[in-house]
């Protein structure tokens, strides 16, 4: 009994040491989801070949071992192929050995078969579902077994099959449990380098910025002034250009800095809808002149907490790559509306050349543009400034058929709007 019991021990301690070395020496880059990842599999293959070697034996003659274990983590963990490189290794070795190979040749493939669905389904699951999914996975097989067992009148043998059930299940838990804390931090790390990433972007972009901006209005006030003398219209044409391209900068250069602006200040509850008329108002000037018409539904008394000038320039940008994004005979549809669980929900939708979902994915990434003039910025502001809210950007479009992008805002209930009563 003793000795059973130090075999136990032994297994379930290799398995969790193999882990954990795997876990301090798994490189970063390697720990996707789905894929054929080496080391994993190695850590998989070197726990299935030492519990075959030293399967655990009760002093009753009940023999059993951990090989469930690695199976399961390398579908889960390490996909299809991992998988399938597991039950053959599995399956080679105990052939080698003189293992009781056609039972495992049997239950190895049904088990394989299961695991394929499974790791799917398991993959999109919670943290804490999962748990639960691997239990009721794991429970499968002894669940049948002890129903054989009953059924034939093997009682005395329950006793083992429950003890090494439970051990064999606490360690699948642990595992996953470790595994998934690696893949956690992994993720973490990799989200914290990209804040800080934007982070330090953005605060350079920040002071550059504020420092090219004076030398700029001066440089334009001159051009100004010198419009006025006796100059050939060659020479008025080149200065009215310049003066363009000066306010472009500028343009650019605002969105830098609205990107890095601090994040402390005083957020107050203002008419949503009023900004998103008056938005609307400012930019149909420049949509008439593409001859494009914007429509407007917003629900009146709609209120936002933020900053006014901010959530406009949201509206702004959107606006204008809706307009850019026509061609000719446009309309644009702009909406705002509370929705049943009291959050404000904006649409603006446009009929113009849409985007393929590679571009989808991309969108809000600084510098990401697709136009001769544009500065991919505009997104990236709307983005962050939303976020800023609390709310959120969704953006929906299908190539030729136009695109709608979607702000969800939280609801504010503080303000005296007209409330639909
Ligand atoms: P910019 O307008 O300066 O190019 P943005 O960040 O505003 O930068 O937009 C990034 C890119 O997203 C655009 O270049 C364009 O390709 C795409 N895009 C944005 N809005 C739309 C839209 N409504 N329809 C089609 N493409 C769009
Ligand atoms: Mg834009």
């Amino acid at each position: 009994m003793l000795e059973t019991v130090h075999h136990l021990i032994l297994h379930v301690v290799f398995i969790l040491f193999t882990i954990l070395l795997f876990q301090m020496f798994a490189r970063e880059s390697e720990l996707g989801p789905k894929g054929f990842n080496l080391q994993f599999l190695a850590m998989n293959m070197v726990i299935v070949v030492f519990t075959m070697v030293f399967p655990v034996v009760y002093s009753s003659g009940y023999v059993y071992d951990f090989k469930v274990v690695p199976v399961i983590l390398a579908f889960i963990y390490g996909g299809k192929r991992a998988g399938y490189a597991m039950v053959i290794v599995l399956l080679a070795f105990s052939f080698l050995t003189g293992h009781v190979f056609d039972n495992l040749l049997v239950n190895y493939a049904i088990y394989s078969l299961l695991l394929i669905p499974f790791s799917k389904w398991y993959r999109k699951a919670e943290w804490k579902k999962k748990l639960l999914m691997i239990t009721l996975f794991y429970l499968l097989v002894p669940g049948t077994r002890a129903i054989f067992l009953l059924l034939k009148g093997m009682l005395e043998q329950l006793p083992l099959l429950l003890s090494s059930t439970v051990v064999i299940w606490l360690t699948l838990l642990i595992s996953i449990y470790l595994i998934e804390n690696r893949l956690e931090q992994a993720r973490i790390k990799k989200e914290l380098i990209k804040a800080e990433k934007f982070n330090v972007v953005s605060q350079l972009a920040a002071s550059v910025a504020h420092e090219i901006r004076n030398p700029m209005t001066t440089v334009r006030g001159f051009m100004q002034l010198l419009q006025g003398e006796g100059l050939s219209k060659e020479q008025k044409t080149f200065i009215k250009i310049s003066i363009q391209e000066l306010d472009r900068a500028q343009e650019v250069i605002n969105q830098y800095l609205s990107l890095a602006k601090p994040q402390t200040e005083e957020y107050e509850v203002f008419s949503l809808s009023e900004a998103m008329s008056e938005s609307v108002e400012v930019m149909s000037t420049y949509a008439v002149m593409n001859s494009i018409e914007i429509k407007k539904d917003i629900e009146e008394g709609l209120m936002g907490k933020g900053l006014k000038i901010e959530i406009q320039q949201v509206f702004i940008n959107i606006l204008k790559n809706a307009i850019e994004a026509i061609k000719e005979n446009g309309e644009i549809m702009a909406a705002a509306a509370r929705n049943k669980d009291g959050q404000i929900v904006i649409t603006i939708k446009d009929n113009g050349a849409g985007m393929p979902p590679e571009q989808l994915k991309v969108l809000g990434s600084p510098y990401y543009s697709t136009k001769e003039k544009g500065t991919g910025l505009g997104l990236t502001v709307c983005y962050q400034i939303v976020k800023r809210m609390k709310g959120e950007i969704i953006v929906k479009s299908e190539l030729g058929n136009g695109t709608t992008f979607t702000i969800i805002l939280p609801g504010t209930c503080s303000g005296q709007g007209g409330q639909v009563r």
